[in-house]
């Protein structure tokens, strides 16, 4: 037992990913200056249709230059940017109205687009998305029917393989795609989707059903939902997954093109290893009671009230890769582990079918995803998270073992 608790802790305390954060001098010093050029260009442009310019915004807001700067310091810092870049990353936020932004939704519950608009004491990243150029979002414009159309057409028409296309919502491509059509034409999504990427400089697929299907894709899956991945081939795609994407990882996304013209450097899943190259685990506050072997046994008991670990409540922490832990929900306040729930891997693949389920991984019978998965998702790979899956248990089981004895010692 002792050399299969040393082989699990040994897993636990590895790193789980091998995002490599420091490129060295040559390399950064080269992308500032590329960066440099690429900010003075934007500058020349006129915003495109939003006008708002960011400092009145966030003077009206109530937030003022060293609030700014601190976001300007964390975002340059979550971009895995040295600090010599935020005096760009300033400007850039600043210029963001100049790169268009189309955003169409398919099969979905428009909860991304919930969590983009979010206005009440809007953060930074709030008011950023505010300044961006939104030629297009039906949920939020007036717009309807054929005028939206027209609107549509010619954002498409004025910004060719300029703009960046943000999709929320999963392709239903049973029945011949007849699960979802849009507009008079009666288009499916699937049509709308291929025809609207053409002429997109990327695709930003936005929450997890854009990305891997979502719960629209869960067993049985009646619609035959997939994700922009499994649509478009040809074009840079990036994924944002999570139910819903975190705004500020599509604000550092955004950022992240304004600022380098480049989409940012990916996981095999297409998620930007900025915001998915860790676990939730890797920087879990409630990580060392796991260590400790200290769980949550049943709700309410005395570890819950002690906010000890929900891995045995069923908390996925271990095989997802997000950066909640550390970005937090609802403006910074919270996240899921922070309330007392385990985490149900809502930016995995097919995270309703193999995550959401109060009971620990070890104990379900089921496997660790496959497909697409090499290592960390990169490094960390296939082989070690079903060894993961089965290991966290031993340890979870030895710990507790652990603990009931020396309580049993101390009575
Ligand atoms: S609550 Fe979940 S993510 Fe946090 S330490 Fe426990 S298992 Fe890991
Ligand atoms: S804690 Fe887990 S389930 Fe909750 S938002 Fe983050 S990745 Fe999704």
């Amino acid at each position: 037992m002792t050399d299969k608790r040393e082989a699990v802790k040994k897993l636990f305390t590895a790193k789980s990913s091998r995002v490599e954060t420091n490129k060295g001098d040559v390399y950064y010093q080269r992308l500032y200056a590329q960066c440099k050029k690429r900010i003075e260009a934007l500058k020349t442009l006129e915003p495109f249709g939003n006008k708002l310019e960011l400092q009145d915004l966030l003077s009206e807001e109530g937030v003022d230059r060293r609030d700014f700067m601190k976001w300007v310091s964390a975002t340059t810092a979550m971009l895995m940017l040295p600090s010599f870049f935020e005096p760009l990353v300033a400007e850039a936020a600043e210029v963001m109205n100049r790169v268009p932004v189309i955003w169409i939704e398919l099969q979905d519950c428009a909860g991304n687009s919930e969590a983009f608009i979010r206005s009440d004491g809007p953060k930074v990243d709030e008011i950023i998305l505010e300044i961006i150029s939104l030629e297009f979002q039906e949920t939020l414009m007036a717009a309807a029917g054929h005028q939206a159309e027209a609107q549509l057409h010619d954002a498409v028409e004025t910004f060719k393989g300029k703009y960046l296309l943000f999709v929320e919502g999963s392709i239903p491509t049973a029945m011949n795609g007849f699960y979802g059509t849009i507009g008079p034409s009666g288009e499916t999504f699937e049509e709308h989707l291929t025809r609207l990427s053409k002429d997109a400089a990327a695709i930003v697929a936005v929450g997890s059903c854009a990305t891997f299907g979502g719960v629209p894709a869960a067993a049985p899956n009646p619609t035959g939902a997939k994700g922009v991945m499994d649509i478009v081939k040809g074009k840079p795609i990036i994924n944002i997954p999570a139910c819903p994407a975190n705004p500020a990882n599509m604000v550092g996304v955004i950022l992240h093109y304004v600022l380098t013209g480049q989409i940012p450097e990916l996981d095999s899943l297409l998620r930007p290893k900025f915001a998915f190259g860790y676990r939730i685990h890797d920087n879990c506050e409630r990580r060392a009671h796991f260590d400790a072997g200290e769980f949550v046994e049943e709700w309410g008991d005395e570890g819950a009230k002690n906010n000890f670990c929900l891995y045995k409540m069923g908390c996925k922490g271990p095989m997802t890769f997000n950066n909640c832990s550390i970005v937090r929900y609802n403006e910074g306040v919270n996240w899921p582990i922070g309330v007392g729930r385990g985490c149900i891997g809502c930016s995995e693949p097919d995270f309703w079918d193999k995550y959401a389920y109060e009971r620990p991984m070890a104990d379900a019978n089921i496997k660790a995803p496959t497909g697409g998965v090499e290592k960390t998702v990169d490094e960390f790979g296939l082989g070690v998270l079903t060894a993961t899956a089965v290991g966290i248990g031993i340890h979870a089981a030895a710990s507790a073992l652990a603990g009931k004895k020396s309580d049993e010692g101390e009575k």
